[in-house]
């Protein structure tokens, strides 16, 4: 049986966010776990939808032998600080150092990492692990939906296999189809490779993969590898990075030239294809509140608006509070909102208790330039010490520890805040403090696309909101200067510069 090490690096960059990811955030456990490394590794990840549990459970029903490298994940933000990529690349080397006669390395990558001195940190990651392990030993890698696969990540890997679910509800899945794509590359390694990237960034909210243009054009990417591919993908990208690399691309693996050839060009053309089917709709603030106003209110199906712009999955901060007044000014009964990132608000309400009513200037810690925080006296209804399970399809089975959290009430609108910054994806961020979110009528959400795994279904109608925050839906409103010039910053839009 082949002697496999396993280990994990996972970042999604904004290099337009503010705040960097330190080693202490790395370290930290959020939705999912904090660094680990060594044996650890294992139960750590167990039961999660992340692609090592998945990459694990396969290989050990296989009787593989696994070594455990180091693990770790942090929210996506700005740049990874040099220190924290240095020391976490340094550990995953030296337990791979450590580890005698591999015959392959497993790593679960993000694919969109960007460190302060290094953008292509997936590359360079990959490259430092080449070196190491030498040409005879195997590296196949699971990358994110929102990988932005550079030339370099294609040439020093094996394999790459990517996840084809946008909300992921398919990353444990991944790490299964990883595995057997590295027993097959250790039975026959893939000598063909190619990349070819689309000529157009994709914003994220246009990227769901349970909407049209992507449903299709995954199902597509889907279909069993024709004779002579072994791995094929298409990667819609994460926008947000002002990198050469940064865009959508389609990656096949394979030992037929030709059938590789005729894989990735019949996707990418299909991709091309689907350019104008791309939309972007985005209602306004004052007219999401009017949709607000309007919905009808009964119980069981609430109007979801989704403040894209503030998501802490793609750099936000989860602080900004531009909607949240104009629905609290509205006072529609029923109003939830969350998770708002605010650890001193949490403090306070826990050391006010429950039932106490407290000052507070909730929100706007980050200072996004025009954000001030709603100031107000709120009740608080519940708290909770953040530490629960994810039950919805994508953070399912995550160990969340968010810190000192409270449910805390104003007028008809009640706030979910916690200590540490999450996206919005799974109702037990509410149910924690009390909060059932189906009873809602209108539900705001810190979030792009992932609350539609668990939310979607409930919704009476889902409405993406462009309140002010750091993350614009629309990627031509960002100020790149590192995009090749042919790039269009959004479907259909005029070429760069
Ligand atoms: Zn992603």
């Amino acid at each position: 049986m082949a002697r496999i090490a396993v280990g994990g690096f996972q970042h999604e960059t904004n290099t337009f966010a503010s705040l960097p990811a330190t080693l202490a955030d790395f370290q930290a456990p959020d939705a999912w776990p904090g660094l680990v490394r060594g044996a650890e590794l294992f139960d750590a990840v167990r039961g999660i939808n992340l692609p090592a549990a998945g990459f694990i459970d396969e290989a050990r029903a296989e009787g593989s032998p696994l070594i455990p490298l180091a693990w770790c994940a942090a929210q996506p933000s700005g740049r990874v600080a040099r220190e924290a990529f240095e020391s976490i690349s340094q550990m995953l080397l030296e337990d791979l150092a450590a580890a005698s006669s591999l015959d392959a390395v497993y790593l679960d990558l993000h694919g969109a990492m960007v460190a302060e001195h290094v953008d292509d940190a997936d590359g360079e990651l990959l490259a430092r692990v080449r070196r190491l392990v030498g040409r005879d030993v195997r590296i196949v890698a699971s990358l994110d939906f929102h990988a932005n696969v550079s030339p370099r990540m294609v040439e020093i890997a094996d394999a790459l296999i990517g996840y084809r679910t946008y909300p992921h509800v398919d990353m444990a899945d991944t790490g299964a189809r990883a595995f057997v794509l590295l027993r097959e590359v250790l039975q026959r390694p893939c000598p063909v490779r190619l990349r070819r990237s689309l000529p157009f960034l994709i914003p994220l909210t246009s990227q769901c993969t349970l909407l049209e243009p992507m449903r299709s054009l995954m199902e597509q990417a889907e279909q069993p590898n024709p004779a002579g591919v072994a791995s094929l993908g298409f990667f819609p990208g994460f926008p947000a990075a002002d990198v050469a690399e940064c865009g959508p691309s389609v990656v096949a693996f394979g030992h037929d030239p030709r059938a590789v050839e005729r894989a990735v060009g019949s996707l990418h053309a299909a991709v091309l294809g689907q350019e104008a089917a791309f939309g972007l709709e985005l209602a306004g603030v004052e007219e999401a509140v009017e949709l607000a106003r309007q919905h009808d209110g009964r119980p069981g199906h609430p109007l979801i608006l989704a403040d894209t712009q503030d998501n802490p999955g793609a750099g936000g901060n989860a602080d900004t509070t531009t909607l949240l007044k104009a629905l609290v000014a509205a006072d529609i009964p029923g109003t939830l909102a969350g998770v708002l990132w605010d650890p001193e608000a949490a403090a306070r309400a826990h050391a006010a208790g429950e039932g106490a009513w407290v000052d507070l200037a909730l929100g706007a810690r980050s200072a996004f330039p025009g954000e001030t925080p709603l100031a107000a006296r709120y009740r608080v209804e519940r708290l909770g010490d953040g530490k629960f399970t994810g039950t919805g399809p994508f953070y399912r089975g995550g160990r969340f520890e968010l810190g000192p959290m409270a449910l805390l009430s104003l007028g008809g609108a009640r706030i979910v805040v916690a200590t540490r910054k999450q996206q919005a994806a799974d109702q037990a961020m509410f149910r924690h403090v009390g909060a059932e979110p189906a009873e809602a009528t209108v539900l705001m959400l810190k979030s792009s696309v992932h609350f539609r795994a668990d939310f979607g279904p409930m919704a009476g109608r889902v409405v993406l909101v462009e309140a002010p925050g750091p993350n614009p839906a629309d990627p031509a409103r960002l100020p790149f200067t590192r995009l090749p010039p042919a790039m269009r910053l959004r479907p259909g839009a005029a070429r760069l510069r």
